[in-house]
């Protein structure tokens, strides 16, 4: 099989992938092989590959297939796998597998036990013509769904869906959403399926039309006008999302997030200041479980949200990684084998 292999992480500039022609992985027990349809490409993808998180120990094998967001159809069935057939389609979310007995997996949070295998950066990823899944980890796909629409929604899809859980929207309520790139476009629809008001920030003014296509009620360009001022003379939000990799970004969502009012943070950024006499509620999120993972896979069956992509062949990944850190990607670009 192809497969885009990293040896050792390097800047996007200097080609850091291998194309290379691999064994076809055997399933062992409990898993399945899938044949990989189409893989989103993710900033995260681009953070292990630039080399930025080789201090937290990761990626932890080399070399690596990276890749995380992944749709095909299943070709290989291993043993004591059960409710799934050849040939089915179903997705795999970066939560390749989770211990089961923790605590956090025994409350339906297992995308936060501690040993758990994150795809493509602890185990080979979709960046290839096949992958091997944990069929317990594995999410079968309706037929309406086209495969390289539905990628997205293993990562943006779910990650998006556990900050807005998490912000509480409803009617009546504003939500600010900073970062309008793969996750943020995401973001605005699922808070509008909530009812909320949504203000769309970020210094871009393609992905400001991407979020307007979506339903945001209102729209900032962060780098032509201050998104503090600007929402301060609404009054302020309720609550504030921040998938924009920035720290100032995450300072203005503070700033302009109503006392009482929450804000969720789904990037690394360091926290400035933070004024606690207003009761402000700071909450992380990060990808999130197998019940959520299904509730966005639901969602965008019945049409209710979409991830806008753009296809390139699996080829081409070095030069989409070009793209994805210079800002140019419109929304999320998706690898097709
Ligand atoms: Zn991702
Ligand atoms: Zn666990």
């Amino acid at each position: 099989m192809k497969a885009a292999l990293l040896y050792k992480p390097a800047p996007a500039e200097k080609d850091p992938l291998v194309i290379e022609d691999l064994p076809i992985p055997e399933p062992k027990d409990g898993q399945v092989l899938v044949k990989v349809e189409a893989c989103g490409v993710c900033r995260s993808n681009l953070h292990m590959i630039e080399g930025d998180w080789v201090k937290y120990g990761l990626p932890s094998k080399s070399p690596i297939i990276p890749g995380h967001e992944i749709v095909g159809t299943i070709s290989e069935i291993g043993r004591g796998v059960e409710g799934l057939d050849i040939g089915q389609r179903v997705g795999i979310q970066p939560l390749w597998t989770a211990c089961g007995r923790c605590e956090y997996c025994l409350k339906g949070f297992e995308h936060l036990c501690p040993n758990k295998k994150i795809t493509g950066e602890t185990v080979d990823g979709g960046y290839a013509e096949y992958i091997l899944a944990d069929w317990r980890h594995v999410y079968p796909i309706p037929d309406n769904l086209d495969p390289v629409e539905a990628a997205p929604l293993f990562c943006p899809g779910v990650t998006a869906y556990g900050a807005v859980l998490k912000a509480e929207l409803k009617p009546g309520k504003r939500v600010a959403v900073f970062g309008i790139g793969g996750v943020g476009h995401m973001v605005v629809q699922i808070a509008k399926l909530y009812g909320a008001e949504v203000i769309a920030v970020s210094r871009s003014e393609e992905h400001l039309k991407v979020a307007e296509e979506l339903g945001a009620d209102l729209t900032i360009n962060s780098s032509t006008s201050d998104p503090v001022d600007e929402i301060k003379k609404l009054g302020g939000v309720d609550a504030s999302i921040v998938f924009a990799p920035s720290d100032i970004a995450a300072e203005q969502a503070i700033k302009v997030t109503k006392p009482l009012g929450t804000i969720v943070i789904g990037v690394h950024v360091r926290l400035g200041e933070f004024f606690f006499h207003e009761e402000k509620r700071i909450v992380g999120s990060v990808i999130g479980s197998r019940w959520m993972m299904n509730n966005v896979i639901n969602l965008a069956h019945a049409g209710k949200i979409r991830a806008v992509c753009e296809k390139y062949p699996l080829e081409e990944v070095n030069e989409v990684l070009k793209r994805l850190k210079m800002g140019k990607v419109r929304a999320r670009a998706v690898l097709v084998p």
